[in-house]
């Protein structure tokens, strides 16, 4: 009697399997110029008030708020990082630069345009308010404010606030070393001459720039293996001593000459699961051995960027500890039907366009597996659950968003 395949999973469950695997790498410090990209791995404190000091938010004078009509003698200056040590009282004023420390006595700043100066004097023409263009001390943040989570990526913002609450290094989670390896006795490197039945090696440089995005350290650029099972052994054997993370593309489903899952077997590589209710991608193999993980990606080039983005992209993610990891909840439209398939969720490459404030997803041309065109440009991917007929144009979709 044939033997009952087990249901495919759905990518949602597969997804789960793929982070509970997922081991967070260590912690190192770094410097705030080598962080950009990084994973915060602890919460961080503002060192001190920021501002650390009441400062002018104008170029102007600091004076005692009060009325317009008032003459003030002008003593002194205090410019941005040169303060003055004078003090304030009702008759005089202290010239001030934007950023400048407010001096002691001051309640307010007047405008320069709100004067009129003549030879070391001030007539006020303006009322000022207590605290007028005065920024408080802390009003960005205050001494031991938590200002950055564990968990969060390191762009131009958080590096920012990240000097400004007075770090110099920061803790970050280690990056995952990835090894790409592509297997496949029909693929050529770039450029070369195309022999009969020979096609160029397309999914190596994607794959490895795919990882890099994730902020992998990607070892040697992707290696291709004949498909060959004592080549393919060597070749994993290799890529499994030295990295966190190896993704094998091609060789994976069950043909003659596929090689990656016995040479896997062989090697104490266990399976976290074996194929997924997706299309494409559906002969998506993962297993970990130890902390090391290896993702068996299906060899056409866009089932092995799909399978990427929901499979290898979250892992990567988590083995740095992020926390912003994005659930496939609903939230786009379909901007035109597409066919269902009766079995499996699609995962169609899509551009995304805002129209009167609705998410729209259109199908970015034919959605073949083979079809790498198909990825230019593509926003996201849109997920299509499986069915009978069609999703008509207006169905609400949950996307997995393509990096570009
Ligand atoms: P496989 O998963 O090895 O059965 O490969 C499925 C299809 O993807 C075949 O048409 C392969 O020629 C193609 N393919 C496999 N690996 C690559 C690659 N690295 N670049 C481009 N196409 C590939
Ligand atoms: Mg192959």
């Amino acid at each position: 009697m044939p033997e009952m395949a087990p249901p495919l999973l759905t990518i949602a469950a597969a997804r789960e399997r793929v982070l509970k695997a997922a081991r967070p790498l260590g912690i190192e410090r770094v410097a705030i110029a080598d962080a950009r990209g990084r994973v915060l791995a602890a919460d961080l404190q503002a060192a001190g008030d920021v501002p650390p000091f009441p400062c002018s938010a104008m170029d102007g004078y600091a004076i005692l708020a009060g009325d317009a009509g008032r003459t003030l003698q002008v003593v002194g200056e205090s410019r941005a990082g040169i303060p003055s040590s004078l003090p304030i009282s009702g008759r005089n004023a202290i010239r001030i630069s934007t950023g400048g420390a407010v001096p002691a006595g001051a309640t307010a700043v007047i405008r320069q345009e709100d004067v009129e100066a003549h030879d070391g004097t001030i007539l006020t023409r303006a009322t000022v308010g207590a605290g007028e263009n005065v920024r408080g001390a802390g009003e960005d943040m205050r001494s031991g404010e938590t200002v950055l989570r564990a968990g969060t990526a390191l762009g131009a913002a958080e590096l920012g606030a990240a000097v400004a609450a007075g770090a110099a290094e920061l803790p970050v989670a280690r990056r995952p070393r990835v090894q790409v390896l592509c297997t496949g006795d029909e693929l050529r490197a770039p450029g070369e001459p195309l022999g009969p039945g020979e096609i160029h090696n397309s999914n190596a440089p994607m794959l490895d720039a795919l990882a890099a995005e994730q902020g992998a350290v990607v070892g040697e650029p992707a290696r291709r293996l004949p498909d060959d099972p004592a080549a393919t052994e060597a070749g994993l054997a290799a890529a499994l001593e030295r990295a966190d993370v190896v993704i094998v593309s091609g060789g994976v489903s069950v043909g003659p000459h596929d090689h990656v899952k016995p040479a896997l077997a062989v090697l104490g590589v266990e399976e976290v699961f074996w194929r997924v209710a997706l299309q494409p991608g559906k002969p998506t193999w993962v297993g970990r051995r130890g902390d090391v993980l290896v993702f068996g990606l299906p060899g056409n080039p866009v089932s092995a960027v799909v399978t990427f983005a929901l499979f290898v992209r979250p892992a990567l993610a988590a083995l740095q500890g992020r926390t912003e990891e994005r659930s496939l909840e609903p939230e786009a439209v379909l901007g035109a039907a597409v066919p269902q398939n009766p079995d499996r969720e699609q995962a169609v490459r899509v551009r995304l366009e805002r129209r009167d404030g609705t998410l729209v997803a259109m199908p970015n041309g034919p959605q073949g597996s083979h079809i790498v065109t198909s990825l230019l440009g593509a926003d996201a991917l849109a997920l299509v659950p499986a069915g009978a007929g069609e999703l008509e144009a207006g169905a609400v979709v949950a996307l997995e968003r393509l990096p570009h």
